[in-house]
């Protein structure tokens, strides 16, 4: 009894997401993952099946050829690369959480943008923060998506240097880039963000760019050129300590489900009528749907690869 209190307190701590960038305490993951597989699983359900755990316990990416199978929020990555702790260009965050990993094709898209973003003043490169789990998948906490190795956090913290510690990687917080709950942009952005996320935009690997609202009008305020790379740039909540890239399934994956993609057009006018919500909240409807419960997902529920790379146990 007890044990399973624990197990469901973990589990509400770890449900809540977004900031997570601010969050001190990567231990928790390390903790979850003891609890997962220290303890009796709770009655009726082995916690090797439930899949941010079964993930969640993987160290390192599955020896199979790379691909991603699924969906964003519902898949996982096989033969995933590890990006270099730090590069010459980047570092990762957050070392403990081991979310370093992606399709290489994301591991190729960190380093290219992080040497764009190297030429920047004021810009020595990117930090990176969450990527994906070695194998993918759910994840302990933090993300519903993320499971494929086609999505990466890039930090909004413009990197003065590129040799953080490890000890720094788990301490240093990103920097909010928000006003008024994310209606505007505060005095920390500066048009370095604006390009680095153009740059992101602007590749053709790059499906969508999730950034809170205020970002996206003031970036449609300030581009006065084409504004078609502003399409990709999707207003989200939270993303205001970092965006976060969505690449396409790269070419030739069969199980990898692309996202529809984005409306036509730039964007820009939901963007505005996003800020107009956050200015002038709408009243609540009253005929809107309760949210239902959502029960974890099981590894059954992910497309049946996702079983077969998992380590046997
Ligand atoms: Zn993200």
């Amino acid at each position: 009894m007890v044990k399973r209190l624990v197990i469901s307190l973990f589990a509400l701590t770890l449900a809540a997401c977004g900031g997570a960038e601010n969050d001190p305490a990567p231990s928790a993951s390390a903790k979850a993952r003891t609890i997962a597989f220290a303890e009796t699983p709770a009655e009726g359900v082995d916690l090797n099946q439930v899949a941010k755990f079964a993930f969640g316990a993987e160290k390192t990416g599955s020896s199979h050829p790379s691909a991603a199978f699924g969906s964003y929020a519902k898949g996982c990555v096989s033969g995933a690369e590890q990006l270099a702790e730090t590069g010459p260009t980047w570092q990762a965050m957050r070392l403990s959480r081991n979310r370093n990993w992606g399709h290489p094709e994301l591991v190729d898209f960190v380093q290219d943008l992080s040497r764009k973003a190297a030429a920047l003043p004021g810009w020595e490169g990117i930090y990176v923060g969450d990527m994906s789990q070695p194998r993918g998948g759910p994840m302990l906490s933090g993300h519903a998506s993320h499971q494929m190795g086609l999505d990466a956090d890039i930090w909004m913290l413009p990197p003065k240097r590129l040799n953080l510690s490890v000890a720094e990687r788990e301490s240093i917080s990103s920097i909010s880039m928000r006003r008024s709950a994310g209606a505007y942009t505060n005095s920390s952005w500066t048009p370095q963000h604006m390009e680095v996320i153009k740059a992101a935009a602007k590749d053709p690997r790059t499906a969508r760019i999730f950034v809170f609202p205020g970002a996206k009008v003031a970036m449609c305020n300030a581009e006065k050129g084409d504004k078609s790379w502003l399409r990709k740039v999707r207003p989200w909540w939270g993303h205001h300590y970092h965006f976060h890239v969505r690449l396409s399934c790269p070419a030739g994956l069969a199980g990898c489900i692309n996202q529809d993609p984005p409306p036509a057009g730039d964007g820009c006018a939901d963007a505005q009528q996003w800020v107009n919500n956050i200015l002038n909240p709408p009243p609540p409807d009253p005929n809107a749907p309760k949210p239902k419960p959502k029960r974890a997902i099981r590894v059954a529920d992910l497309p049946g690869q996702c079983a077969a790379i998992l380590s046997p146990r």
